[in-house]
């Protein structure tokens, strides 16, 4: 299991790593943002959206669960959640289409959903720390 370490100054040194990973993503990859409220998974998600083409504004579909992007090199599919009561929500809209699918996958409060997780993700959490600042951020991404 691999295990990098970022730390990140800004919201747009976020935004950043996950342009990169979004240039990098191959279709089937999904990812797993895990981090409290405030922390950055949007900014985060929406770097990775740009870095896989995705043209316009992508927002956190907390709303719907699931919002999908299809301007892209690959679909984007994009998960938040938060509000979700039950995994069965999932099988409602059809998840495992996505996630076996070819496009690449972001899931927002990942933790909430774990038992239906792929057995292969890239968990990233993203935590503060405010002995260094207000816009400091740790970025933990993992191969799993
Ligand atoms: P989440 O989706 O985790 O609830 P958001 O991405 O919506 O969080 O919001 C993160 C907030 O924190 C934004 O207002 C952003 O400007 C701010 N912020 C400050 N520093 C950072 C940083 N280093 N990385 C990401 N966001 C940051
Ligand atoms: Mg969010």
């Amino acid at each position: 299991m691999e295990k990098k370490l970022i730390e990140t100054f800004s919201p747009k040194e976020t935004y950043s790593l996950g342009r990169k990973m979004g240039e990098e993503a191959a279709p089937g990859a999904v990812f797993t943002l895990v981090g409290d409220l405030g922390c950055g998974k949007t900014v985060f998600s929406q770097g990775l959206a740009r870095g896989l083409g995705v043209a316009g504004p992508v927002n956190s579909p907390t709303f719907t669960i699931l919002q999908v992007y299809e301007g892209g090199r690959h679909p984007f599919y994009h998960f938040d959640v938060y509000r979700i009561g039950d995994v069965e929500e999932m099988e409602e809209i059809g998840y495992q289409d996505c996630f076996y699918g070819d496009g690449v996958c972001l899931v927002e409060w990942a933790d909430l959903i774990e038992e239906i997780l792929p057995e292969h993700y890239t968990r990233i959490t993203i935590t503060g720390n405010p002995e260094k600042g207000f816009d400091y951020r740790q970025i933990q991404v993992e191969e799993i």
